[in-house]
């Protein structure tokens, strides 16, 4: 934990030194001392300490500084740091302005100068001082800090980002926290940076501002540039088929990277609780499934990249896989596992809205911000009956609206039952989405119902979107065999009239996993593994 500060301020050096060496020698155990020898380089100094979250126990200032006199420079510094304790350093010339200052400026002390011995004219007085400080202080948060507005869609994508990745980080909305005085005083220090939202800072006093997830990767440890350029095995994709294909190859001996654009874990790392995977008898929540999984998959060596494949080529036994940021990594066996994405709700509203009160998926990150609200969950399969659960831990009601008459076709029984017990999850059938309406945000939608053919307009401020999914895998282009959906063809699917597909070049025909049913239920017990297919024979065979 980092020490909270006492910081001097004098413009003569040697007395700068002096006072910087008695605080040292009696309180550099438990505080750090900082000194500057100008009144605006210590205010800019305050700021820097206040955008890393640094707490500041003393302000400690000669009064007789040309331009800015000591109790000017207390003062001001009051408004970045209102709780540090505050001395001023006089000539016994000045001490009728420093009796003046303590009423005028809230100085709680004045010292004369010199103070020798400092154990009677110093420390005793401190200690006091310091006592009453430490008795209302609370540490500060130490981690990253991110500001922004819940209805940001930047926002959204940052926090998203940071929680999926398991970084832990403290959200300050500055839009609900406009009267809070803390906020305030930090949007200051930001000055002229503050409207570039969402802004990051970093407990080393650097900053980010209006950042993107990809930002912030690198900064918070995540891996964005590979080890070397050449693996045994590259995955695209660190989903559960990803994730587990690593660890089993990697434990085999294969130097095994794994690229993943958003986070590990993949689709079902936005579960709220999987409770049909085998082993866990009582489920588990699917963020702790992405944790287990990568700190086995590391055990065993394999190396998670923070990046998006965004194409691959064959150049003789190579494969090689573009990225993002144009750097390539080349492998033996290429392995692509990159599941599905939401499938988006076709209605007026819905994508201008996007991140700013309509959602895709589980949306963790929103379950607290909508504390006592109405939240509506679009959509009538597994991952729809999950979410509702997780909100109406939360939400005053949770509204789900489907299409048919019931869940019982698209819904698992264990799921329908947990609804069905749950009071504040309501079933709204017959029911689509026909717009949503709000100039920044979700403000009310429109619901087409269809039994009675009549739209009926809701107030609403979060709805989250489950209703289906499809692959994402135009980027591969012609390298693989896709069906019209842009499904990869695996095992016996490849076969055509019995012919095997075109650029086959091996003896034998593999037998690759077979896609499992693509619809979105019912899951097959323990079978994440729905899109995953080896382009080419594993590493292990050559
Ligand atoms: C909310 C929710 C709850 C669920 N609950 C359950 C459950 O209880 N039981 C159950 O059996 N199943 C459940 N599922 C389904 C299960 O999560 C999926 O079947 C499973 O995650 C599929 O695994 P996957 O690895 O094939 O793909 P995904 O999980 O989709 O992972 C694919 C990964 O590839 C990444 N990716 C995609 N394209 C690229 C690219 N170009 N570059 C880099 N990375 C890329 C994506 O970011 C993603 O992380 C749930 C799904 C959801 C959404």
């Amino acid at each position: 934990m980092a020490k909270p500060i006492l910081l001097s301020v004098d413009d003569d050096s040697d007395v700068l030194r002096a006072i910087e060496r008695d605080l040292r020698s009696h309180y550099g155990a438990d505080y750090r001392v900082i000194g500057s020898d100008s009144p605006e380089g210590a205010l800019g100094l305050l700021k820097q300490l206040k955008l890393r979250n640094d707490s500041v126990a003393l302000l400690l200032a000669d009064q007789r500084m040309p331009r800015m006199d000591g109790i000017g420079f207390l003062q001001e510094a009051m408004e970045i740091y209102p709780d540090a304790k505050r001395a001023l350093l006089t000539a016994y010339a000045d001490t009728n302005a420093a009796i003046g200052a303590i009423n005028q400026a809230s100085i709680n002390y004045f010292f004369m100068k010199p103070w020798d011995p400092p154990s009677e004219h110093l420390y005793p007085q401190l200690d006091d001082l310091l006592e009453d400080w430490q008795a209302s202080y609370r540490p500060a948060f130490e981690g990253i800090r991110v500001l922004g507005t819940r209805w940001s869609p930047r926002s959204y994508e940052l926090r998203d980002f940071l929680a999926r990745n398991r970084v832990p980080y403290q959200w300050i909305d500055v839009e609900q926290t406009v009267n809070d005085p803390e906020t305030k005083r930090l949007l200051e220090a930001l000055g002229p940076d503050a409207p570039s939202l969402p802004i990051v800072l970093f407990p080393d006093g650097t900053k980010l501002l209006k950042s993107a997830p990809g930002d912030v990767a690198q900064k918070v440890g995540l891996r964005t540039r590979a080890q070397t350029d050449f693996y045994d095995l590259a995955i695209v994709g660190g989903g559960p088929a990803g994730l587990a294909a690593a660890v089993y190859g990697a434990s085999e001996g294969l130097h095994t990277v794994i690229i993943e654009r958003e986070a590990p874990g993949g689709q079902a790392g936005m579960s709220s609780r999987i409770e049909n995977y085998l082993g866990f008898p009582s489920g588990l929540s699917g963020g702790d499934l992405a944790r287990r999984a990568v700190a086995q998959a590391m055990r065993f060596g394999v190396e998670i990249l923070s990046q998006e494949a965004v194409g691959a080529r064959i150049e003789g036994s190579y494969r090689i896989i573009k990225l993002a940021d144009n750097s390539e990594i080349s492998c033996h066996a290429l392995m692509i596992a990159t599941g599905v994405q939401w499938r988006k709700l076709d209605a007026p509203g819905i994508d201008r809205l996007q991140g700013a009160g309509v959602y895709y998926g589980g949306g963790a990150t929103e379950a607290l911000s909508c504390k006592n609200e109405i939240v509506y969950v679009v959509g009538g399969a597994n991952s729809a009956g999950q979410a509702a659960m997780n909100f109406a831990r939360y939400a005053q009601r949770v509204v789900i609206l489907v299409r048919g008459d019931s869940l019982s076709s698209t819904m698992s029984q264990y799921l329908i039952d947990q609804i069905k017990a749950t009071s504040n999850i309501q079933l709204w059938t017959h029911a689509s989405v026909a717009e949503a309406h709000g100039e920044t945000h979700l403000e009310e939608m429109s619901v087409l119902c269809t039994d009675t053919n009549t739209v009926e307009r809701v107030p609403a401020s979060s709805m989250f979107i489950f209703i289906g999914a499809l692959p994402r895998t135009d980027w591969l282009g012609d390298l693989v065999n896709r069906d019209e959906r842009g499904f990869l063809l695996t095992g016996p699917d490849l076969m055509q009239d019995r012919q095997r597909p075109q650029g086959w070049t091996l003896d034998r025909i593999r037998s690759c996993w077979r896609p499992m049913s693509r619809e979105s239920s019912p899951w097959a017990m323990c079978g994440m593994v729905r899109s995953s297919v080896w382009l080419q024979e594993s590493a292990k065979d050559r």
